[in-house]
């Protein structure tokens, strides 16, 4: 089912008070939206389907018209669904962008203008919520920046920055710099526990795990039990489904498109599955 923003805010609430998470894990066409709404469905617990901004005019990732089909599958497909769905619009740098997010039926947005100054931050991020609460959308945004992958030493969020931050903003939920990075480990993840915890502590709305990917069982549990709420998850599931892909083409003389499509889903969902219970994802009440 489509939830509100505020039925959100719930499921999240819920998984801070019990410290287990949600795993954002991202769609990109309809298999990809299938592996995770399967995944969450065969469980019984929320959905969370991430995209990015495919539909920007600037900088479009497939054509309008695509887009717009695309939008609509994923709305009635979870509208369909039993389990709670949550769509999260990821890294939005404008308010703009936001805005698109907000007008084609996400139920959560992502600004991210942690590049920006503290102050600046502050600003565009207030400017979204002030636009996107009333339309009941959550947003998140984004304090301390996660790294990419250039095994460049990562700057954990400050604690009163990031206190600053989420008081002047209004943003409901936080991504923070805590040792984590987007795409593949040039190096080890030195993940700060302590540090999470802090920030746990002196801000009361759920934190969020940018570049879940790569990390150990272990390494997750640490972090959800000193309180992040929600993981970010996309490399090593599109990992696990195109290495389905790849087995199911090896030796074939006359590989078939269907079968090789659908042993990419189907990896890819048992791959979030393994995910959703390593993160201790539970059915929800609304
Ligand atoms: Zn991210």
């Amino acid at each position: 089912m489509l939830i509100t923003g505020r039925q959100e805010k719930q499921i999240f609430e819920q998984a801070r008070d019990e410290r287990w998470a949600i795993g954002a894990f991202n769609a990109f066409d309809l298999n990809s939206l299938e592996a995770i709404m399967q995944a969450a469905e065969e469980l019984g617990v929320p959905a969370l389907v991430q995209t990015w901004d495919f539909y920007n005019p600037e900088k479009p990732n497939m054509s309008e018209f695509a887009a717009k089909v695309f939008i609509k599958q994923i709305i009635d497909r979870a509208a369909a669904s039993p389990v709670p769905v949550i769509l999260h619009l990821d890294h939005t740098p404008t308010f703009g962008g936001c805005m698109r997010g907000v007008r084609n039926g996400w139920n959560s947005v992502m600004i991210d203008a942690s590049a920006k100054s503290l102050e600046e931050n502050i600003a565009l991020s207030a400017k979204v919520v002030e636009a996107a609460h009333p339309c009941d959308v959550l947003v998140e945004g984004e304090i301390g920046h996660v790294a990419g992958n250039s095994g460049l030493d990562t700057i954990y969020t400050d604690v009163d920055d990031a206190v600053a931050y989420v008081k002047g903003s209004g943003v409901d939920l936080c991504a923070v710099s805590i040792g984590t990075v987007h795409g593949f480990y040039a190096t080890e993840p030195k993940l700060n526990y302590d540090r999470i915890a802090e920030l746990r502590e002196a801000i009361d709305i759920p934190l969020v795990m940018h570049g879940g990917s790569g990390l150990t069982e272990e390494q997750f549990k640490k972090s959800i039990a000193n309180g992040i709420v929600k993981i970010n998850f996309a490399t090593y599931v599109q990992i696990a489904g195109g290495k389905a892909i790849a087995d199911a083409v090896a030796g074939q003389e006359r590989p078939m498109f269907n079968n090789v499509v659908k042993a990419g889903q189907n990896a890819a969902r048992d791959f979030i599955k393994m995910h959703m219970q390593i993160f201790g994802t539970r059915p929800v009440s609304l």
